[in-house]
């Protein structure tokens, strides 16, 4: 049986992004066949109740481990806190690995939900991780991103 992997739903070619858009990735696609991997597609921020098309999120506080901590703060480009639809969509993308077996998560880099060593405060990329990719970790699934597909641990 192929194993299960989760992975932002931008990357596999779904329009889920703020614009509408996709991130599709050539190199992923052929790393989870490569891998023969089962991705099961998530996109946190449609999981946290966030419309698509959407306003661009940053953290104004913090990265997603601090939002996690109740110190940590997303906004949109308009100034609306949105912090607790990140950490529902985080919520509900880890249910969503439980169920589904997976051990593992690819995700979107620099992504305030997926980005796994990157983020946005604001313009500035800072260190740090998304929403998702921060609960997810806490509850033991490996995370990588597609910049960094030799990560896996395959
Ligand atoms: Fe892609 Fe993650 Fe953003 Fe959804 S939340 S559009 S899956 S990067």
């Amino acid at each position: 049986m192929k194993k299960s992997i989760l992975v932002s739903a931008c990357l596999l070619g779904l329009n889920t992004r703020y614009d509408g858009q996709t991130k599709e990735c050539a190199a992923v696609l052929t790393f989870l066949l490569q891998h023969n991997l089962r991705p099961i597609p998530i996109c946190p921020e449609q999981l946290g109740g966030l419309p698509t098309p959407r306003s661009a999120c940053s953290f104004s506080r913090g990265d997603g481990e601090a939002a996690l901590k109740g110190c940590g703060e997303l906004r949109s480009t308009e100034g609306q806190i949105l912090t607790q639809h990140f950490i529902s969509g985080a919520q509900q993308s880890l249910k969503i690995a439980l169920i589904t077996g997976c051990t593992q998560a690819l995700l979107k880099e620099r992504s305030p939900s997926c980005g796994v060593c990157n983020v946005y405060q604001g313009t500035l990329k800072i260190n740090g991780k998304g929403v998702t990719t921060a609960l997810l970790s806490h509850h033991g699934i490996q995370v990588f991103s597609e910049e960094n597909l030799t990560a896996c641990r395959t």
